[in-house]
């Protein structure tokens, strides 16, 4: 007799979902495993900043999901998410049918948030997958050469909205490309302008001042700009920001775009209760209203007891929430009780390209080489922890110069 076995759907194969599926297939549940993404490899999404300032490929920062995938278990599809039909417990695919599910892991990343600032969806670069900083890189580079034909001064200038994690991350490498680029196209360095736009002193708002200061004086030692401002818009020829209570203009041939991501447009289409594409989730990582469907990473929020706001969106949580999510969605198969997620903050690092870093872990604050030394450590954790030891020698962070 051929038993009617139930099915557990992943959507995302980025840290939460495949690291959930790492952890499920190990439990061997009596389920059908299927795995969704619009891609049939993995992104490490951390380093993407690399690849957008041009100083790593992207085949540097991917691996294919066959190497996390046990086809004896796991049927994936390759497919764009379009939305979650509730009603009908199915997922709608762009072109495949519809994928009927007994319990649904929801794990489909961010997308960046324009916060309605005119012209931002079109004329901003955002860094958010491979094919966006595959584009900043080839912009990047089309400006230095539109520069050698007409010398207008504009393409030389790169404008980078925010002044977070990932517009210190990207700043830092491209701090690094920049000499290469003077180099190849021959321009005169000191036409070369890289400004960094945000609306409060507080760049880095997620370390202490001290951390925050040092990445910020490191970062305009090389070059960087920073100017307090509210972007308001962007056009073909401009970016339009306040200042001072007055309106500025600057003409820039490159635009990145680093101040706000959302959760996945998809968890807004699929109509649950969400604010900016992220939903409140209970305690075990359901939702409140239909306990079959679990949501971690970038489209969850998670209240931290401390500071009683959301914890910050990292693949550090989504790791987290993926291991406590497999364990869940396996008890629920086996009719057990669920387990709360726990948080457990490992610490911050981030780069400031090449050797150069600033972070907090353990309560300790580290600069300089440690600290970049130690995100190197936590880049190659998070390659075995997903993609296996052999994943990790293959693609880890080895060479303490890049
Ligand atoms: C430049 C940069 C640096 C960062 N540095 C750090 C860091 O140092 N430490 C840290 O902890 N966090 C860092 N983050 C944040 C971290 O990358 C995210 O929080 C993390 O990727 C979220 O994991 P996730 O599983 O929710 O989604 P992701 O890892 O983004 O995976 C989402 C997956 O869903 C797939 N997908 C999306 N939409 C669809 C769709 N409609 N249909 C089918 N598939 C879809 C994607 O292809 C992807 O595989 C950084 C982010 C950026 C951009």
């Amino acid at each position: 007799m051929i038993l009617d076995r139930k099915r557990i759907v992943i959507l995302g194969a980025g840290y939460g979902g495949l690291r959930a599926l790492k952890k499920l297939q190990k439990m061997k549940p009596d389920a059908e495993l299927f795995l969704i993404d619009k891609n049939d490899y993995h992104c490490e999404t951390t380093s993407l900043h690399e690849v957008a300032a041009g100083t790593a490929d992207a085949e540097e920062i991917c691996y294919s999901l066959n190497l996390v995938i046990d086809r004896k278990r796991t049927t994936f599809i390759q497919d764009t998410v379009m939305r979650v039909d509730r009603k009908f417990k199915r997922v709608i695919l762009k072109e495949h049918e519809p994928i009927a599910y007994d319990y649904l892991l929801i794990s489909l990343g961010f997308e960046p948030e324009y916060f309605g600032i005119a012209g931002m969806d079109h004329y901003g670069l955002s860094i958010s997958d491979i094919p966006s900083v595959t584009r900043i890189r080839a912009h990047i580079e089309g400006e230095f050469k539109k520069w050698t034909n007409d010398h207008r001064p504009e393409h030389l200038i790169i404008a980078v909205g925010g002044a977070g994690f990932t517009s210190f991350e990207f700043l830092g490498e491209l701090t690094h490309r920049i000499p290469k680029l003077i180099e190849r196209y021959q321009v005169d360095r000191q036409l070369v302008r890289v400004i960094c736009i945000e609306p409060t002193s507080d760049a880095l708002p997620m370390f202490n001042r001290h951390l925050a200061e040092y990445g910020a004086h490191k970062l305009s030692d090389r070059g960087v700009a920073f100017v307090i401002g509210r972007v308001s818009g962007i056009d073909g020829e401009q970016i339009y920001y306040k200042a001072d209570n007055q309106e500025h203009t600057l003409r820039a041939g490159t635009f990145i775009w680093t101040g706000g991501v959302s959760g996945s447009s998809v968890v807004i289409e699929s109509g649950f209760d969400q604010r900016r594409g992220r939903v409140m989730v209970t305690d075990d990582l359901s939702v409140a209203d239909d306990a079959t469907i679990l949501i971690i990473g970038d489209c969850s929020a998670v209240i931290d007891p401390e500071s009683g706001r959301p914890y910050p969106t990292t693949a550090q949580i989504a790791m987290q929430q993926a291991d406590c999510a497999a364990y869940n969605l396996n008890a629920m198969l086996d009719g057990r009780p669920t387990k709360p997620f726990v948080f457990k903050f490992m610490g911050t690092v981030c780069s400031l390209g090449r050797d150069d870093a600033v972070g907090e872990i353990m309560g300790r604050d580290l600069k300089g080489r440690p600290a970049s030394i130690m995100k190197k450590v936590i880049e190659n954790r998070s390659l075995a922890k997903i993609g296996g030891v052999e994943t990790m020698i293959k693609k880890g962070r080895f060479s303490l110069s890049k």
